[in-house]
Order: structure tokens, then sequence, then C-alpha cells
């Protein structure tokens, strides 16, 4: 494991020059664990609606400017097919914290899209009930994405308030039983939150390490107007006083690290680094690290609602034209693109007892997983 003090070196170089070792010894790293397979996974945006108030992002309950939708099971298919006929090996399925996804529609849902398409299938709808968790298991749902946002739990707090009533949030205790489920798990955080610091970065790399992430997601944070934050980032200002800028550098910086750190995970290039770079983003970041793109299949009439910070990168375009030009973007970079669900080398090897040392609990064994 790289010591703290050399991630923050990292962190805090501006010398492009010495970047480039960074770049190459991630590259490298990236080339030897996962090879030179880019997996594709689609992304669904299922629904918008949502219950907190994250101080960082669009889609809060307080914001009243924002048109919800929620998409119907046939329409969610329809998207699923698109993927399998795209040749995609995973849908992911997105949304806010929306208790009009019941535990029993999504369970159904799983279960159709397993049955019509046989894809690798990823959820990604924020703090669910275990019990919930469990049953989507059960109905053939294969990872789980909850990114942890910041190990400094002080800043979370903030940024993250508790529902009324409710207990203090525990994502990370959340992420230790959804590995204990048998998930593959992802996490990840944003970059340059206001008030964010560069050992809270080094500090989550050290806790993508310490949860063996089998997917790890960053992207820098964008300012949504609707949001507490977007005033705050203004006050604060952007590298000022120790603070983290939220720019594309300090993101490639993050991808990187992140590969250094968790060698066999699997890391996306990220829509939010793609916001910031349109042209080049998502390409510099699988060449710093990233093995990972997620091309969009959210129907592009609910695509401009979902926004969870505005301006994300390729909010009009269609399916068909995200499919076209992910592809291309991998084959110019003399890249292919990966067959098969792509699952994480990390689950993999821990099935086989490879990574032994450290007391672990076995993932049920699922019939088509590798
Ligand atoms: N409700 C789910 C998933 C939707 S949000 C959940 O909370 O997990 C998915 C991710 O988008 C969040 O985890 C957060 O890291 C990121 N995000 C939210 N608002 C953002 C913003 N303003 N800028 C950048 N990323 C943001």
């Amino acid at each position: 494991m790289i010591a703290r003090e050399e991630i923050l070196g990292w962190l805090t170089e501006v010398n492009e020059d010495t970047l480039e070792g960074l770049w190459t010894r991630a590259d490298d790293a990236r080339r030897n664990a996962v090879g030179d397979d880019v997996h594709l996974r689609g992304l669904i945006e299922i629904s918008n609606h949502c219950v907190r108030m994250c101080h960082y992002c669009g889609l809060r309950a307080g914001n009243r400017d924002l048109t919800r939708y929620r998409m119907t099971a046939v329409e969610i298919l329809s998207c699923a097919n698109a993927a399998l006929q795209y040749g995609y090996g995973t849908v992911v399925l997105q949304a806010g914290e929306d208790p009009g996804i019941t535990r029993e529609w999504m369970a159904a849902l799983i279960r159709q899209i397993k049955h019509e398409t046989g894809l690798a299938i990823t959820l990604s709808l924020g703090e669910r009930r275990i019990e919930e968790l469990a049953v989507w298991r059960e109905s053939g749902a294969d990872r789980y994405l909850l990114r942890f946002e910041t190990s400094n739990i002080d800043l979370f707090r903030q940024i993250h308030p508790s529902r009324t009533g409710q207990t203090e949030v525990d994502r990370i205790g959340l992420l230790k039983e959804l590995r204990r489920l048998g998930y593959e798990v992802g996490s990840g955080v944003m970059i340059g939150i206001p008030g964010q610091t560069y050992l809270d970065l080094a500090n989550d790399l050290y806790l993508f390490r310490e949860l063996d992430l089998d997917m790890i997601g960053v992207g820098p944070f964008i300012p949504h107007p609707e949001t507490p934050l977007a005033t705050q980032s203004k006050l604060v200002g952007n590298g000022s006083h120790g603070q983290v800028p939220n720019s594309e550098l300090m993101t490639y910086k993050m991808i990187a690290l992140s590969r250094l750190v968790c060698p066999n995970a699997n890391i996306p290039s990220t829509t939010a680094l793609a916001t910031l770079n349109i042209k080049g983003g998502r390409e510099m970041g699988l060449q710093r690290g990233a093995n990972i793109l997620m091309p969009n299949l959210t129907p592009p009439r609910y695509r401009v609602h979902y926004e969870i910070y505005p301006a994300k990168a390729c909010i009009r375009e269609t399916a068909e034209q995200c499919h076209g030009c992910m592809r291309r973007r991998i084959e110019m970079l003399g890249r292919k693109v990966g067959i098969g669900p792509g699952n994480a080398l990390t689950t993999i090897r821990r099935a086989n007892g490879i990574l032994s040392g450290r007391k672990r609990l076995t993932p049920k064994p699922s019939g088509n997983r590798f």
C-alpha cells in the first residue's frame, strides 16, 4: 500500500512531467490487473423521485423545480433489451431514494430482466432496508453501488442529513451488509466538496482498500444551483486554504491512485468527468487507470430530468448515439470492448480463496457469475 505521504504528494503535485509518472504507473497497473478490455455498463436512470435532502444533489426532495418521473417496468425492460442488443454485459438501474420503488415491484423487475436478457444487474438505489437488499439479491441482482461520498464523517453528516426520526446514516456499515449478502460492492466519492481536504482524499483511498471494493467510482463535485452546497462552494472558493479543487486534474489523480491502491477493482471513467471535458475526459480517465464506461440508456425525455448536477454530459443523446460514440472512443485508444458481464477480479479471487490473510465472508454462489 502506498504511504499516506506519497498519496498526499501526488494529490498536491502540479508539475505535469512529474505527474506523467503517476499516469504511467496507473495505466500499467490497470493493464496488468484487468487488461485492455473496457466493459460497458448500460445506465438506466429509472426514477428521479427522492425523499432525501442531500446538500449536493439536484434530485433532493427540496428541489421543487424538477419534473419528477418514474419509468414503468415495460420501459425499463425495453432499455435492458437495448443493452443486450448493443452487446453490453450489464445494466445499472439508478434512482433517487424513492419509496415508490417498492420491494416487490423491484424484485419482479429484476427477475424479469434476468429472465429476458441474462445481463448482470447493478442497483444504485440509495440507502434501502437490508431486508429489501436481501430480496433483490435473491431475485438476481448482482452488484450494488453506494458511494460513501467522503470518509470524513463530520463532512458527510453535514452534506447528507439523516431523515427526521431515523438513526444516523451509516453507509459504510451498509456496504459491509451488501458484501455479506453476496453483492459485488461498489462505492466512491465526490472530489472537491466544499470543506474537503487532501487528507480526506487520502483517507478515502485507504477506505477503498479497507473495504476491498469491487467497483470504485470517483467524480468531481459539480454545484447544482438549487442545492445548499452551491452557495457554499462560492464562499469557499476553489483551491484556497487547503480546499480540494473539483477539477478535472484532481479527478484523474483520484482515478489513478484508486487503481494503485485497488489494482483489481472495476473503475469507471465517469459522466461527471466527461461533463468537465466532453472532448477527451472519458478517454483520459481510461488512460489513467479506468476500465469501465457507462453509456446512458435512459430515454432522452426522462434523461433531461435526471439532473443530479447541471449540464450533464450527453443529456440529449439517444442510446443509439451513446452506443456508437463509446465504441469509437474505445477503439481509438487501441483498447477493446469487453465481452460478458465483466465481473470484478476482486470477487473472482475472493470466491476462489486467492485473497488470503484476511478474514472474509464468502459470497453466495450464483449460477451465471463466473
Ligand atoms: N440516490 C442514489 C444514487 C443517485 S446519486 C444514491 O444516493 O446512492 C449518484 C451519485 O451521484 C451520488 O452518489 C453522488 O456521488 C453523485 N452526485 C450527486 N450530486 C452530485 C453533484 N452535485 N456533483 C457530482 N456528483 C454528484
